[in-house]
């Protein structure tokens, strides 16, 4: 089944104003692409972003499971749509560690963003001593089954991102046969979930991206985009993982 490649760009505490430019050169480089493309900023640029680059995807890193009410410090899902994004990232291994999010929470804040029109790039991974212990596969599996929002009515919409946690930002990445096959397993756990919509979810891969190992990973089966973290922020390291993943849409 051919699905159109995602690459999104995970900004994490990184960017004030002066970064700006960078979103709008790497929107217009993005107009050309043949993958879609989108930003996931700090929440203090999302507004000021969405005017520099009409028309160009940004998105959130993380939404609150509730509409409003006395969540001291967070975003939900309506305020960020209201800022004009079109997107959020949840369940981050960064904010899975540090701030203690379970896969219940996650799965909560999946929910609330594609109830307010978000599209949603849910994340799961797994450490190094899960990995050295031969239990990625299942370990990883069982997080995105408990994760999942309870339906998704709109499959291109919801997203997966696998990102094994001993690869982010280190610089270190799978095997391609490593990738490949957590991706087909994955793929079973959305066919279980949501039978025939679970072929239409893009399964995108995260963890040192880099316009040098792109094209490979984007050439492996299932592997349906990337969620790039350093390598997002400049549009000259950016750009050119776009570029890989337009060569590699179907
Ligand atoms: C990420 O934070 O989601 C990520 C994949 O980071 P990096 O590309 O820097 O490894």
């Amino acid at each position: 089944m051919s699905r159109r490649k995602l690459v999104a760009g995970n900004w994490k505490m990184h960017g004030t104003s002066v970064d700006l430019a960078e979103v709008t050169a790497i929107s217009i480089g993005a107009k050309t692409a043949g993958a879609d493309v989108a930003l996931c900023l700090p929440a203090t640029l999302i507004e000021r972003a969405v005017r520099s680059a009409p028309g160009f995807a940004i998105g959130g890193q993380d939404v609150h499971a509730a509409e409003k009410g006395a969540h001291t410090g967070c975003v939900s899902a309506a305020m960020l749509s209201d800022a004009g994004a079109k997107l959020t990232i949840v369940g981050h291994s960064e904010r899975r560690e540090a701030h203690g999010e379970t896969d219940t929470e996650v799965k909560a804040k999946a929910e609330a963003g594609l109830a307010a029109g978000l599209d949603v790039i849910l994340c799961v991974g797994e450490t190094d001593a899960i990995r050295e212990a031969g239990r990625a596969i299942e370990t990883v599996s069982a997080q995105l089954d408990a994760s999942l929002p309870g339906s998704i009515s709109n499959a291109p919409s919801f997203s997966v991102a696998y990102e094994p946690i001993w690869a982010i930002g280190t610089g270190k990445v799978p095997s391609i046969e490593d990738i490949a096959e957590m991706h087909a397993a994955l793929r079973g756990r959305l066919r279980n979930a949501f039978g025939n919509a679970g072929d239409s979810v893009r399964i995108l891969y995260g963890g040192s991206v880099k316009a040098s190992n792109a094209a490979d990973i984007f050439g492996v089966s299932d592997v349906d985009g990337a969620l790039v973290g350093g390598a997002s922020l400049k549009a000259a390291d950016f750009l050119p993982i776009v570029e890989a993943a337009s060569l590699g849409s179907n």
